[in-house]
Protein backbone atom coordinates (compact mmCIF):
# COMPACT_ATOMS: atom_id res chain seq x y z
CA UNK A 1 0.00 0.00 0.00
CA UNK A 2 1.97 2.88 -1.30
CA UNK A 3 -0.39 5.46 -1.31
CA UNK A 4 -3.32 4.23 1.25
CA UNK A 5 -6.30 5.62 1.30
CA UNK A 6 -7.69 7.48 4.09
CA UNK A 7 -11.43 7.95 3.18
CA UNK A 8 -13.48 7.05 -0.23
CA UNK A 9 -11.61 10.32 -2.07
CA UNK A 10 -8.36 10.90 -0.49
CA UNK A 11 -5.08 9.90 0.11
CA UNK A 12 -2.56 10.41 2.60
CA UNK A 13 0.19 11.57 0.21
CA UNK A 14 -2.19 14.46 -0.84
CA UNK A 15 -2.43 15.95 3.11
CA UNK A 16 1.15 15.21 3.20
CA UNK A 17 2.98 16.20 -0.61
CA UNK A 18 4.76 19.72 -0.16
CA UNK A 19 6.15 21.78 -2.76
CA UNK A 20 8.32 23.32 -0.22
CA UNK A 21 9.87 20.48 1.01
CA UNK A 22 10.23 19.32 -2.87
CA UNK A 23 12.08 22.36 -3.55
CA UNK A 24 14.06 22.45 -0.34
CA UNK A 25 14.91 18.75 -0.82
CA UNK A 26 13.88 18.13 2.64
CA UNK A 27 11.26 15.22 4.16
CA UNK A 28 7.93 15.98 4.88
CA UNK A 29 6.90 12.74 6.47
CA UNK A 30 4.36 13.05 9.37
CA UNK A 31 4.63 10.47 12.49
CA UNK A 32 2.18 7.70 13.51
CA UNK A 33 -0.18 10.29 15.37
CA UNK A 34 0.02 12.95 12.88
CA UNK A 35 -1.42 10.18 10.77
CA UNK A 36 -4.06 9.62 12.83
CA UNK A 37 -4.59 13.61 13.06
CA UNK A 38 -5.07 13.24 9.45
CA UNK A 39 -7.29 10.84 8.92
CA UNK A 40 -9.43 12.09 11.23
CA UNK A 41 -9.41 15.61 9.19
CA UNK A 42 -10.21 13.64 6.13
CA UNK A 43 -13.08 12.33 7.88
CA UNK A 44 -15.06 14.80 9.71
CA UNK A 45 -14.24 17.27 7.09
CA UNK A 46 -13.01 16.76 3.43
CA UNK A 47 -15.31 13.71 2.91
CA UNK A 48 -18.16 15.23 3.94
CA UNK A 49 -17.19 18.06 1.96
CA UNK A 50 -16.40 16.33 -0.69
CA UNK A 51 -19.83 14.22 -0.89
CA UNK A 52 -22.01 17.47 -0.38
CA UNK A 53 -20.85 19.56 -3.54
CA UNK A 54 -20.01 16.24 -5.44
CA UNK A 55 -16.37 17.88 -6.84
CA UNK A 56 -13.46 16.42 -7.04
CA UNK A 57 -10.55 17.92 -5.05
CA UNK A 58 -7.47 17.82 -3.61
CA UNK A 59 -5.81 19.95 -0.13
CA UNK A 60 -3.11 22.21 -0.89
CA UNK A 61 -1.41 22.15 2.48
CA UNK A 62 -1.90 19.26 4.86
CA UNK A 63 0.59 18.16 7.04
CA UNK A 64 4.00 20.19 7.39
CA UNK A 65 6.75 18.98 9.21
CA UNK A 66 8.70 21.99 11.77
CA UNK A 67 11.45 22.76 9.19
CA UNK A 68 8.90 22.91 6.31
CA UNK A 69 6.54 24.82 8.52
CA UNK A 70 9.21 27.31 9.50
CA UNK A 71 9.75 28.02 5.95
CA UNK A 72 6.12 28.29 5.17
CA UNK A 73 6.60 31.42 6.74
CA UNK A 74 3.92 29.85 9.20
CA UNK A 75 4.32 30.12 13.19
CA UNK A 76 5.71 27.59 15.60
CA UNK A 77 2.07 26.42 17.39
CA UNK A 78 0.00 26.18 13.60
CA UNK A 79 -2.18 22.99 13.50
CA UNK A 80 -0.71 22.06 10.06
CA UNK A 81 2.68 20.60 12.33
CA UNK A 82 -0.02 17.73 14.37
CA UNK A 83 -1.91 17.02 11.23
CA UNK A 84 -4.77 19.07 12.60
CA UNK A 85 -5.58 21.20 10.05
CA UNK A 86 -5.54 21.69 5.99
CA UNK A 87 -6.03 24.02 3.41
CA UNK A 88 -8.19 23.57 0.12
CA UNK A 89 -10.69 25.26 -2.18
CA UNK A 90 -12.94 23.65 -4.66
CA UNK A 91 -12.76 24.91 -8.77
CA UNK A 92 -15.70 26.77 -9.08
CA UNK A 93 -17.25 26.83 -5.22
CA UNK A 94 -16.95 30.40 -4.13
CA UNK A 95 -14.65 30.28 -0.79
CA UNK A 96 -17.27 31.97 0.91
CA UNK A 97 -20.00 29.28 0.25
CA UNK A 98 -17.69 26.96 0.88
CA UNK A 99 -17.03 28.43 4.64
CA UNK A 100 -20.67 29.21 5.23
CA UNK A 101 -21.58 25.78 4.62
CA UNK A 102 -18.63 23.99 6.74
CA UNK A 103 -19.54 26.26 9.30
CA UNK A 104 -23.58 25.17 9.00
CA UNK A 105 -23.28 21.79 8.91
CA UNK A 106 -19.33 20.30 10.07
CA UNK A 107 -17.87 20.11 13.82
CA UNK A 108 -14.29 21.57 13.37
CA UNK A 109 -12.19 22.90 16.15
CA UNK A 110 -11.01 26.12 13.95
CA UNK A 111 -11.80 27.26 10.31
CA UNK A 112 -10.53 30.52 8.27
CA UNK A 113 -11.20 31.67 5.06
CA UNK A 114 -7.37 33.33 4.56
CA UNK A 115 -6.45 35.99 2.41
CA UNK A 116 -9.88 36.65 1.21
CA UNK A 117 -11.45 39.66 -0.06
CA UNK A 118 -15.06 41.03 0.37
CA UNK A 119 -15.23 42.06 -3.07
CA UNK A 120 -14.01 38.80 -4.65
CA UNK A 121 -16.27 35.57 -3.44
CA UNK A 122 -13.34 33.31 -4.75
CA UNK A 123 -10.54 34.81 -3.25
CA UNK A 124 -8.11 33.23 -0.79
CA UNK A 125 -8.40 29.84 0.27
CA UNK A 126 -10.00 27.73 2.96
CA UNK A 127 -7.87 26.77 6.33
CA UNK A 128 -9.90 23.90 8.50
CA UNK A 129 -8.78 22.44 11.68
CA UNK A 130 -9.93 19.21 13.45
CA UNK A 131 -9.10 18.12 17.03
CA UNK A 132 -11.20 15.69 18.60
CA UNK A 133 -10.60 16.88 21.59
CA UNK A 134 -10.78 20.74 21.30
CA UNK A 135 -13.31 21.25 18.44
CA UNK A 136 -13.87 24.65 19.02
CA UNK A 137 -15.79 26.34 15.99
CA UNK A 138 -14.29 29.30 15.59
CA UNK A 139 -15.16 31.30 12.28
CA UNK A 140 -12.51 33.66 11.16
CA UNK A 141 -11.58 35.58 7.98
CA UNK A 142 -8.60 37.08 7.06
CA UNK A 143 -8.46 39.64 4.63
CA UNK A 144 -4.32 39.72 4.52
CA UNK A 145 -4.12 42.62 7.32
CA UNK A 146 -6.69 41.84 10.45
CA UNK A 147 -9.18 38.41 11.59
CA UNK A 148 -12.54 39.40 12.02
CA UNK A 149 -15.16 36.64 13.00
CA UNK A 150 -18.02 35.71 11.03
ZN1 LIG B 1 -3.69 26.41 6.85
Amino acid sequence: MEHPLLTAHFKLTELTRSSIALRHGIGNDPGPEEVVNLTRLAQHILEPVRQNFALAFSPSSGFRSHQVNKLAGSNGNSQHVTGHAVDFEIPTIPNRILAHWIKDNLVFDQLILEFHQEEDSSSGWIHCSYNQNKNRKACLIFNGTEYRVF
